[in-house]
């Protein structure tokens, strides 16, 4: 329940569906990406194709999920929607696959976590539009290939280093998401908040930007809470005043960081001297996970040039110091 969490929370789906950019115009940002596939896109338009197989990768919250649906709504065709850990045995694809129509835009979220055993049923799909299924049992099992109507499937990962090397060499598009700038995410704040029907002001814009984290998942997120803040204790309208007091109450600071980033980074400096230490030694000295740290709670942290890692260990920058406005400590 981190208000800066990367990850929708339950409570989120309608309301993030509501938010989402349908066409490639009102994609704010991750212009390389848009450019590329506005190509690829009004090419297979053009030989009347199925656009080719397109892997997104990035940390969550970054809109993947939303190209992908961006990506079928500008070919014109249906999305079908499922996760690599929603696929659990090989007939559950095939259901999937033989039920698509020609064209159709098959996303797979998190396809990094497809099991082995389905990625190779994958394999015929992706190239030859075909499955080859096993019908029957023992001497009597028999080997059929049935044909599929052509498909593109996006796959959508955070690390696309733990998808195997087979399956990324069938996508034929690679596409690595970006965190936001601040002006972007201020264009997101603003278009977020034209939907709603809140007036916001400018500086409160930037300061709502500034806290994101480069993640529009969070920018939408903080836009909510403090539009709720304003509705309460103001007249609706998101002014400076009323940003900047929500976002205290909500304890993100002016960078976007919370009390659990504090908690890292105050720990590495008091009981380390600001590093190197080990990921398991801060894992034990904060009673945090090492793999939650490494995935969830560093991946900014290092963006932004707060953390280092080095081979002896994770190190705090001057960064953190100038911060939290302490002295850097002699070594
Ligand atoms: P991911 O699949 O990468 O975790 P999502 O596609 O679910 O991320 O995006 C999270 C939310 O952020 C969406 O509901 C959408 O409203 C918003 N969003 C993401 N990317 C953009 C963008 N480029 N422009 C506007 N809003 C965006």
């Amino acid at each position: 329940d981190r208000i800066v969490s990367t990850e929708a929370d339950t409570t989120e789906g309608s309301f993030e569906l509501s938010l989402r950019p349908q066409t490639l115009s009102q994609y704010i940002g991750q212009d390389k990406v848009k450019d590329n596939l506005k190509v690829f896109i009004q090419a297979a338009k053009m030989r009347q194709e199925t656009l080719d197989h397109v892997l997104l990768y990035g940390p969550p919250g970054l809109g993947k999920t939303t190209l992908a649906a961006v990506i079928a709504n500008e070919m014109g065709v249906n999305l079908r929607t499922t996760s690599g850990p929603a696929i659990e045995r090989p007939g559950d694809l095939a259901a999937i696959l033989t039920a698509l129509e020609p064209g159709d835009v098959l996303f797979i979220d998190e396809i990094h976590r497809l099991p082995r055993s389905i990625e190779e049923v994958l394999y015929p799909a992706m190239e030859d539009f075909c499955l080859d299924i096993v019908i029957g049992n023992g001497p009597s099992a028999r080997s059929v290939r049935l044909d599929l109507p052509p498909f593109t499937l996006v796959g959508a990962t955070t690390r696309a280093g733990a998808l195997s090397a087979p399956l990324r060499d069938r996508f034929g598009v690679l596409s690595r998401l970006e965190y936001y700038t601040e002006e972007q995410l201020r264009e997101i704040v603003i278009r977020t908040s034209e939907i709603f029907q809140t007036s916001i002001d400018l500086p409160a814009s930037f300061e709502l930007a500034r806290r994101s984290r480069g993640t529009p998942r969070i920018a939408n997120r903080l836009l909510r809470r403090v539009r709720d803040f304003a509705q309460v204790k103001g007249n609706g309208t998101i002014t400076t005043e009323l940003a900047q007091e929500a976002l205290e109450l909500l304890q993100v600071d002016r960078l976007g960081l919370d009390h659990i980033d504090h908690k890292l980074l105050k720990g590495i400096i008091e009981r380390f001297k600001g590093g190197p230490v080990g990921l398991d030694t801060i894992s034990a000295s904060i009673g945090e996970e090492s793999h939650t740290i490494e995935d969830v709670y560093e991946p900014y942290l290092l963006q932004i040039g707060f953390l280092q890692r080095t081979p002896r260990g994770r190190i705090v920058t001057h960064l953190v110091y100038e911060h939290f406005q302490m002295e850097v400590p002699e070594k």
